[in-house]
């Protein structure tokens, strides 16, 4: 390492220091005091209003400490003198933290470790939107913890129970730019060019218009957070030393203010890395990664999994934790922002604006489009966790999630042109538009080639006039995918998208219909009077429009499956807890053998449909053809989940039927699945479709 190779330049009041120390950005105590002095001399430029810290262009941002350094240090042996340097190494950050001026840790490429550490002492993190600026703490794999501040300053940030996860999985728990902004890691990501991304940020600070994200002083640690089958699940093959060593840090420490805190920190890093398994684990890392050989490793060979990461694993064939933090994500969204004012929202008929706000920050909008188009990359797997988490919660904040992001954005996101993406896409990912897709028609519902909306060209522009009905999100759409005919004798293949804007001239909402079910869903018509549409509107080929519908259609009908799982879940649980606290006879209704029978059938059912909707979610994520399965799941999940509630109401009785019951929404809400999206009539018929082409085989 060269001192020169951490550069400091000054423009434009943005203080900026660049790692390059070497091709890893490794951070050796060196490095580390060298960022200090740096940093203090540009906070000490009066000409500075922030300060960036990055690593190289070409480089990443840091792959963490110099685990050759930490290995010298252990063979030596010398505790006093290891303290010695952790407490000038912790005291360089302490400094940043501390910083007069705002600090940007703006993260280019991977962020380990030590990395991670520098990053969470600045006050603002943002990200590269890229694979490559993927986020972690790697210590537990060493047989070791993180001693700059890792332990104390990421919980703080992010909670106790993320931390958790991020500071127990190790490299099986790296966090993806889009996911660590949706848990609070990150405040930004970046998308295209990183540099003037972090500029006009660091600008929008000087403004006084972004304030760092919050951080907790203190915290409460839930136990019940190491007991879970999730928490097993996450620490199985690590040194059992590391994981006590781990716990133990976040007992003692988590409940202290920061300074304390890092004391604690430090003296278990020492105790650990000085231990047989740190140094067992840091000298395997150091022989060309080789297996360590730990005294102990967790679970070898019992781990059990909890079920929330069970459900996660049966899902995704085991797939990352990445899933499973949007899984919790969603879960205490759900409980703490959307449950309380579901009444309310189905009174009113509407989603109120401030939840589709949070879920537009939390990034919801965009669970599986691409990271290019503001997405969190989390694809088809991504997108059911969230619809089945959502309809555990409310059917009706699921059918908008579904109608924008499902059906309107994926349509764009399959169709469009790059243009298209960029501007109508990446709205309603990141939850700036919502969007509707109008399809059906007064004559033309299962019929779809039979719409009657007419597109015709005049000039250089499509003329659009027609009428559609039943449209989610009708009236609180600001992008609509447009469903008319360009030619009216090719019948299907006639039929043409058009990306539509609320404001043109010519477009009105009418009609807002009352239902039965999902009744804060907004439901209406549309009326097109010579609405003029811009031939860069066109999404996709003419004549293509019935092709994109049904491909979008083919994505909806799965996320509806996943839909049809969380709210079987909930129903399920809603009866669990009645008939265990409800008595007849002298006996709880749990006791008698009907009842028992009952949740043995609604049990299967749910197994049944998570066993089929998440492979085929993996199929569209492998982009293979589902429109056989798609069908398949949707019919079968439908009539199911439509079984499982009614079980779920059966076995409240009376009260089952009662507004004030949650099984009666759900009841109620559940009726619209066999009809939408395809009536089940029809998915018999693409069934029956595709079989025919195969000949009969299976
Ligand atoms: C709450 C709600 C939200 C909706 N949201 C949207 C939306 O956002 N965008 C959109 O474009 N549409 C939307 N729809 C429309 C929905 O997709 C249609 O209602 C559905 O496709 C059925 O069409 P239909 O109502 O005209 O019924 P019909 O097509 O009239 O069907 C009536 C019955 O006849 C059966 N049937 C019809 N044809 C056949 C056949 N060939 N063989 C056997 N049986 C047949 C059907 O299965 C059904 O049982 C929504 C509907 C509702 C109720």
């Amino acid at each position: 390492m060269s001192k020169e190779f951490i550069r400091i330049s000054v423009r434009n009041g943005l203080g900026k220091l660049t790692l390059n120390s070497n091709d890893h950005n490794t951070l050796s105590g060196e490095t580390i005091f060298e960022i200090g002095r740096k940093f203090e001399e540009l906070e000490s430029n009066p000409d500075v209003k922030v300060v960036v810290i990055t690593g190289d262009p070409k480089s990443l941002f840091s792959a963490g400490a110099d685990v050759g350094e930490i290995h010298s240090l252990l063979k030596a042996g010398n505790k006093q003198n290891a303290r010695e340097v952790m407490e000038l190494l912790q005291a360089v950050l302490v400094r940043i933290e501390k910083s007069t001026k705002p600090t940007i840790a703006a993260i280019n490429g991977y962020c380990f470790g030590g990395g991670l550490e520098l990053a969470l002492a600045c006050q603002y993190r943002v990200a590269k939107a890229d694979a490559s600026a993927s986020i972690g703490l790697p210590e537990i794999g060493l047989g070791i913890i993180p001693g700059l501040g890792g332990t104390q300053r990421l919980p703080r940030l992010v909670g106790a129970e993320r931390a958790v996860k991020i500071l127990f999985g190790g490299m099986k728990a790296l966090v993806s730019p889009g996911n660590a902004k949706i848990i609070g890691l990150v405040d930004r990501v970046i998308e295209g060019d990183f540099g003037a991304g972090v500029k006009s940020f660091c600008q929008e600070i000087i403004a006084g218009q972004v304030q760092p994200l919050p951080k907790a002083d203190t915290l409460q640690l839930d136990e019940s957070c190491f007991s879970s089958e999730t928490f097993q699940a996450v620490v199985s093959g690590k040194a059992s030393t590391a994981v006590n060593a781990m716990k133990d840090v976040l007992r003692a420490a988590l409940g202290l203010p920061l300074a304390e805190a890092l004391k604690q920190e430090q003296s278990i890093f020492i105790r650990q890395a000085f231990s047989p398994d740190g140094i067992e684990g840091v000298s395997a890392y150091l022989e060309n990664k080789r297996k360590p050989k730990f005294s102990q490793v967790e679970g070898e060979s019992t781990a059990e999994q909890t079920s929330a990461a069970k459900e996660t694993n049966v899902q995704s064939g085991g797939l990352t934790e990445e899933y499973e933090m949007l899984r919790q994500t969603l879960r205490e969204f759900g409980a703490n922002e959307i449950r309380p004012k579901v009444d309310d929202m189905e009174r009113e008929g509407n989603i109120f604006p401030d939840i589709i706000g949070k879920m537009a920050e939390l990034g919801l909008f965009g669970v599986p489009f691409a990271d290019t188009y503001g997405g969190a990359g989390l694809g088809k797997t991504g997108y059911c966790i969230m619809m089945e988490e959502l309809c555990r919660v409310h059917g009706s904040v699921a059918v908008l999630v579904g109608a924008s992001t499902g059906l309107t954005g994926g349509s764009i996101a399959l169709y469009g042109t790059e243009a298209q993406k960029q501007k109508y896409l990446r709205a309603i990912a990141e939850g700036k538009a919502i969007g509707a897709f109008a399809l059906t028609e007064a004559e033309a519902g299962s019929d779809v080639a039979n719409i009657m909306s007419i597109a015709e060209k005049r000039g250089d522009k499509w003329v659009i006039n027609g009428t559609k009905q039943f449209i989610s999100n009708g009236d609180i759409a600001d992008v609509v995918v447009v469903f008319a005919k360009t030619d009216r004798d090719l019948g299907a293949n006639g039929i043409s998208a058009f990306i539509v804007e609320k404001g043109y001239p010519g477009f009105k909402t009418t009609k807002v219909e009352h239902k039965m079910g999902i009744r804060a869903s907004r439901t209406t018509s549309m009326e097109f009077t010579d609405m003029e549409v811009l031939e860069e509107n066109v999404l996709g080929q003419l004549g293509q429009g019935f092709k994109i519908a049904m491909n979008a259609l083919n994505y909806g009908r799965l996320s509806l499956a996943a839909g049809c799982i969380g709210a079987s879940k909930r129903a399920f649980e809603l009866a669990y807890a009645h008939a265990s606290q409800r008595s007849q006879m002298g006996k709880k209704l749990i006791e008698f053998e009907v009842i028992q029978f009952y949740f043995a059938r609604m049990r299967s059912d749910i197994f049944l449909m998570e066993s089929s909707v998440y492979p085929v979610a993996a199929m569209a994520d492998r982009g293979e053809d589902i429109r056989l399965e798609s069908a398949i799941v949707k019919l079968t999940a439908s009539e199911m989940s439509g079984r499982v509630i009614d079980t779920a109401l059966q076995i409240h009785g009376g009260v089952g039927y009662m507004d004030e019951y949650e099984i009666s929404r759900l009841y109620r809400d559940a009726r619209i699945n066999p009809i939408f999206e395809g009536t089940n009539e029809i998915q018999q018929l693409l069934i029956f479709k595709e079989i025919f082409k195969s000949g009969g085989k299976i």
